[in-house]
C-alpha cells in the first residue's frame, strides 16, 4: 500500500508541474486574446509552435539549458518556477486534505487508503480551485489584473466544493451551511467591499472584492481574519527588499491579490491546525 501511496503523490507532483505550465501559457493567450483553452502552446519570443518534446515539465527546461529549441533565447525562469510551484501546491495539497477534511493530523502514506469516493471528490474540486488560484497568482503578478473570466469559475468551483465538504462530508444542515456562507463572507468581502465603497476604487479594486467572496466560500470567517492578517504580513516582508534597495517610501508597486492567494492556500490546509492550537492556548 506504501508503495501505491508513493506513486501516487509522484504522480500528483508530475500532474501539479503540468498545470503549472499549462497557467502559464493559458495565461499568456488570455492576455493576448488567443483561444486560451485549446490553443497551441507557442515560444513567447518567436512564435515557433512547440513540440510535445518541449512541453514536459521542468524536464524540458532542464535538458534545453533553459533556452527555446527554435531561437535559442532565453526562456524566463519563471517557467521553471511555475512548474515546481504547481507541482509541489499539488503534492502538500493531497498530503494535507485528509487532515483537513477530519482536522487532525493523518499520516499522509495511510490517509492515502482513506480517500473515499466523497473525500476524492471534494480534494478534485480544490484542486480545480488549485488551477485556477495558480492562474490569478500569475495575472495578478505580471498585468496586475484579476480577470473575471477566472475569477467567475473560482466562485463556482469554490461554490461546489463547499456544498461537498458541508453537506457531503460533515453532514451539515443546510441552514447551518448557509450561515457559515453569510459569515464566511464578512471579513474579506465585507471589509474589502466597504473600503471599495469608501475609497471609489482608490485603495482597493473591484477584482480584490470578488476574489474575497471565493475566499469565503473556501474558508469560514475566522479563517478569513487569518487571511487578511497573513496576506497583510506577507505584503509587508516582500515590500522590505524593495524599500531597502530604493530607499523609497510610499507606493507599493506590488499587487496585492497575490498575497491574497498564497495566505488562502495556506489557511484553508492548515488553518484548522492553528485553530486547534490558538483554542489550547
Ligand atoms: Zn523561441
Amino acid at each position: 500500500m506504501t508503495a501505491y501511496a508513493i506513486f501516487f503523490y509522484v504522480l500528483m507532483f508530475v500532474l501539479g508541474s503540468v498545470m503549472g505550465s499549462f497557467v502559464g501559457a493559458m495565461t499568456w493567450r488570455m492576455k493576448t486574446n488567443r483561444d486560451w483553452v485549446r490553443g497551441r502552446s507557442e515560444c513567447e519570443r518567436c512564435h515557433h509552435k512547440l513540440a510535445v518534446i518541449d512541453l514536459i515539465p521542468i524536464f524540458s527546461y532542464l535538458t534545453l539549458g533553459g533556452r527555446c529549441r527554435y531561437c535559442h533565447k532565453k526562456i524566463s525562469r519563471s517557467a521553471l518556477a511555475l512548474e515546481l510551484a504547481g507541482g509541489s501546491a499539488f503534492l502538500v495539497s493531497t498530503m494535507l486534505f485528509p487532515s483537513m477534511v477530519y482536522q487532525e493530523w493523518l499520516d499522509p502514506l495511510a490517509s492515502f487508503q482513506s480517500l473515499t469516493p466523497m473525500l476524492s471528490l471534494a480534494m478534485g474540486l480544490w484542486l480545480v480551485c488549485l488551477v485556477i488560484v495558480m492562474a490569478l497568482f500569475v495575472y495578478d503578478l505580471r498585468w496586475r489584473l484579476l480577470p473575471n473570466k477566472l475569477v467567475f469559475p473560482l466562485i463556482v468551483i469554490s461554490l461546489l466544493l463547499s456544498a461537498v465538504m458541508n453537506l457531503g462530508l460533515a453532514h451539515v444542515s443546510l441552514m447551518n451551511w448557509l450561515i457559515t456562507l453569510g459569515l464566511g463572507m464578512l471579513p474579506i468581502t465585507g471589509v474589502y467591499g466597504i473600503l471599495y465603497l469608501l475609497s471609489r476604487g482608490r485603495w482597493i479594486g473591484l477584482g480584490d472584492v470578488k476574489l474575497g467572496i471565493a475566499i469565503g466560500l473556501l474558508i469560514p470567517w475566522w479563517g478569513g481574519v487569518l487571511v487578511l492578517f497573513l496576506s497583510n504580513l506577507l505584503a509587508s516582508l516582500a515590500s522590505i527588499p524593495g524599500l531597502l534597495k530604493r530607499r523609497i517610501s510610499g507606493a507599493s508597486e506590488i499587487p496585492f491579490g497575490p498575497f491574497l492567494l498564497v495566505a488562502t492556500y495556506l489557511v484553508f490546509l492548515l488553518g484548522w491546525a492553528l485553530k486547534n492550537i490558538l483554542l489550547v492556548l
